[in-house]
């Protein structure tokens, strides 16, 4: 038997965390014949190469931007929470080459909110991630509020999942941040957010999906201020735990994930 192969496609993909995090994870479980690797592909070529992975022995992939759209789009089938999202992260191959498509963005945001199950919700953010964060958070029947810098996309990722588009942002359990503000620049955060640094002690939780070493802007002014900061890099580790799981049939072994995710 040669190896299963495991892969992320991305454009680019080269920073990806993702292959240290399923390569430990797979050597933490036995797994010694499988490789997690990075697939950098274009987008014109994205469909091509899917449907070439399951023949070169690839079991599944996850997909980050830009492709988490056009994912979907090929895939032979989808859970409900992928069709309602309208990406998939995560593609799984039948041994015949079919494709499945599954978003674990959604659950995996839950699983990192643990035990807290938040009444109301402020999600920045209109875009891939915001829709599987208020996806998730109304389906556990939180009442969501959406921001996002052109309204108009709020506005409309609102009504589609239900959920209600906000000007400004409103008091709630949980603040999840779904924006890119404080990837490249981490000291505009608060110019281009619609929040001041004090008043963020006012969300008892916060979820910042961007990551960086070292903690986000957000997350350390949040933190500062006595909330319960949920990061980027967790929520990498529970979106990804789901695929390896979906994968696997193994139960992931999540302490060795959030170690190699952070080192
Ligand atoms: P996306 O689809 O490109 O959406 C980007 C969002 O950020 C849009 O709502 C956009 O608003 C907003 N935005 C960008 N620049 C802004 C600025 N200067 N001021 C205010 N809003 C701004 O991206 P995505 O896939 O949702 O990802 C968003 C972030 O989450 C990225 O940093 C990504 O790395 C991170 N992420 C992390 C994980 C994880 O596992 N931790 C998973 C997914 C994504 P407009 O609509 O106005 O352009």
């Amino acid at each position: 038997m040669g190896l299963t192969r495991l892969g992320v496609l991305g454009w680019p993909v080269a920073h990806s965390r993702s292959p240290a995090m399923h390569n430990a994870a797979l050597r933490a479980v036995g797994l010694t014949d499988w490789r997690y690797q990075r697939l950098p592909v274009a987008p014109e070529l994205l469909a091509e190469t899917v449907r070439a992975l399951p023949g070169a022995g690839f079991a599944g992939a996850n997909v980050t931007i830009p492709h988490k759209e056009a994912a979907l789009a090929l895939a032979d089938e989808a859970t409900a929470a992928a069709r309602a999202i309208g990406a998939a992260n995560t593609l799984t191959f039948a041994p015949g080459g079919a494709i499945a498509a599954d978003n674990t963005d959604a659950p995996g945001l839950l699983a990192a909110l643990g035990e807290c199950r938040p009444r109301t919700a402020l999600v920045l953010g209109a875009g891939g991630s915001a829709r599987a964060a208020v996806y998730a958070l109304v389906q556990t029947g939180a009442a969501v509020a959406v921001w996002n810098r052109t309204p108009e996309r709020a506005r409309a990722l609102a009504a589609e999942l239900g959920a209600e588009a906000v000007a400004a942002p409103v008091p709630a359990d949980v603040l999840v941040n779904c924006t890119s503000v404080g990837l490249a620049d981490p000291s505009i955060t608060f110019k281009e957010l619609p929040l001041k640094a004090d008043s963020v002690g006012e969300y008892a939780c916060v979820v910042d999906l961007v990551y960086r070493t070292g903690d986000t802007v957000l997350a350390q002014e949040a933190r500062r201020r006595g909330s319960q900061v949920i990061d980027g890099l967790e929520i990498l580790v529970q979106q990804g735990a789901l695929s390896f799981e979906g994968w696997t049939g193994r139960a992931a072994p999540m302490q060795v994930m959030r170690r190699s995710a952070r080192e």
